[in-house]
């Protein structure tokens, strides 16, 4: 078992832990640390990859690290000195939940509903559940 309080589980580690199909295409994380922040350069693209709302892995982010964050153009800006495997791994405990199917392990889900009612419903077998 990982164990994910844990904030020095190497980079490769993290991967090894996915569905293989979604080992090959997880986001690589690049990051910019300055003046007390941490500047995720590609939050944009890592959005456009695992075809999520900008604002819900913001909030995300914001609430699994206990820190404030803020959009700034394509970046995520979060009011933290983090490093690359803690945002890694942040980004794979938000795959895990809202991304991977429970029941067959794809990546192929998606997200309806509101904030109070969300529901993920996976498109290659059909599971869905209440989040
Ligand atoms: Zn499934």
């Amino acid at each position: 078992m990982s164990d994910w309080n844990s904030i020095d589980t190497p980079y490769d580690e993290i991967l090894n832990d996915l569905p293989e199909d979604m080992r090959d295409n997880f986001p690589d994380v690049d990051i910019i640390v300055q003046s007390g922040e941490t500047i995720i350069l590609n939050f944009n693209s890592i959005i456009t990859q695992i075809k999520r709302e900008s604002n819900h892995l913001k909030k995300f982010i914001s609430s699994e690290l206990g820190v404030k964050t803020s959009i700034k153009g394509t970046q995520l800006v979060i009011k933290s000195k983090l490093d690359k495997n803690r945002i890694t791994q942040t980004l794979k405990i938000y795959i895990d939940k809202f991304i991977i199917c429970d029941n067959c392990g794809k990546p192929d889900t998606i997200l309806k509903g509101n904030k109070k009612n969300m529901k993920i419903t996976c498109a290659a077998c059909g599971y869905s559940k209440n989040l």
